[in-house]
């Protein structure tokens, strides 16, 4: 009888999501060597709070019946806004100093898809993306072409200032230094830790969502590109099987096409996500020497958040309504 009056009240109040529909979201800060003693308390205190701040933005969303799109856009937006992440303010830097940043969104309903690289200014590069896929024909724009499409369609812009954090300035210093004793190239794209930021999310109607951002990786050569807005590699979403956003050594999953490959060996192969996310990151990508992880769900709200380094910035709200926000791997 209550159950029955509570469908009837689901149904006259459209937005009002029955408890029992599968929504879930994850959420990740990137992967990495992250280690306990590493980082002082008050930074790993902003970490967890940011990632608290912005699960929780994108589950608000769908429980009160919005879109996964819409839920893993706002995800996404709290974290670039974040300076603790390598996304939006707090970017990393290029082997020039300059901040140049990546990003890519995929709706699972329909396979529609937007991404913009090496794009400067762009307070928050995710909307950008968001507004390729909606106000263009095309799926990926870049540089100044993306930075004049996005003024175009109103975004706002930031000066470098807003940027650049003196973590990132040390953190280049750091790495270019060591280069100049090691005698390796300026090219060279080591890192200890890759702080991308992306959101996974299935919303009331079963509507798969992904997004990623990113400022790439520390020290890169101006000019490159790597996962994170290259759709199949970096972000895919598909309904069918999953929605993944990826964190790691970008050269790596692109080659191996990593979150297409995850969604395909669940279709293709009848994995589950668990077993196909985790057959990617601690098998393919470990024998290539590819370090990083992933967040996936399925359109039942499984999460998978799998990675093949020490750690991973990670939070998801499962289907049951369970936080989790996690940095260690034994923080599991
Ligand atoms: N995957 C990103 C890239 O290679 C880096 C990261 O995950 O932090 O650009």
């Amino acid at each position: 009888m209550m159950q029955r009056g509570l469908i009837i009240l689901a149904l006259l109040l459209p937005g009002v999501v029955m408890a029992d529909a599968p929504i879930a979201i994850a959420i990740h800060g990137g992967a990495g060597t992250i280690e306990r003693g590493q980082m002082t308390e008050e930074r790993e205190q902003a970490i967890r709070d940011a990632l608290e701040r912005a699960v929780r933005e994108g589950h608000g969303i769908l429980v009160e019946g919005g879109s996964s799109m819409d839920a893993v856009t706002a995800a996404v937006q709290v974290l670039e806004d974040a300076p603790e992440f390598n996304a939006g303010r707090g970017a990393v830097l290029t082997n020039t100093g300059t901040v140049e940043m990546d990003a890519s969104i995929m709706d699972g309903a329909t396979l529609d898809a937007g991404a913009v690289a090496g794009v400067r200014g762009i307070r928050s590069p995710i909307h950008a993306a968001r507004k390729v896929m909606h106000k263009s024909p095309h799926v990926m724009l870049v540089r100044d072409g993306a930075e004049e499409f996005a003024r175009d369609h109103g975004l706002e812009f930031k000066d470098d200032d807003w940027f650049i954090t003196d973590f990132r300035l040390q953190q280049l210093r750091d790495i270019q230094a060591r280069e100049s004793d090691e005698g390796q190239a300026s090219t060279q794209l080591s890192e200890d830790w890759f702080s991308t930021v992306g959101a996974v999310a299935v919303d009331a109607d079963g509507n798969l969502a992904a997004a990623t951002s990113t400022g790439g990786m520390s020290n890169k050569r101006w000019g490159r590109v790597g996962d994170s807005p290259i759709i199949g590699a970096g972000t895919y979403a598909d309904n069918r099987s999953c929605a993944v956003s990826a964190t790691g050594h970008g050269e790596f999953f692109i080659r191996h096409v990593v979150a297409y490959d995850i969604c395909a060996r669940m279709s293709h192969a009848g994995l589950s996500l668990a077993e196909s996310a985790n057959t990617v990151v601690n098998q393919v990508l470990v024998e290539a020497g590819g370090d990083g992880g992933v967040i996936a769900v399925d359109a039942q709200g499984n999460v998978a958040m799998p990675f093949n380094t020490a750690g991973m910035y990670r939070a998801a709200i499962r289907t049951d309504g369970s936080v989790e926000i996690s940095i260690y791997r034994d923080d599991d």
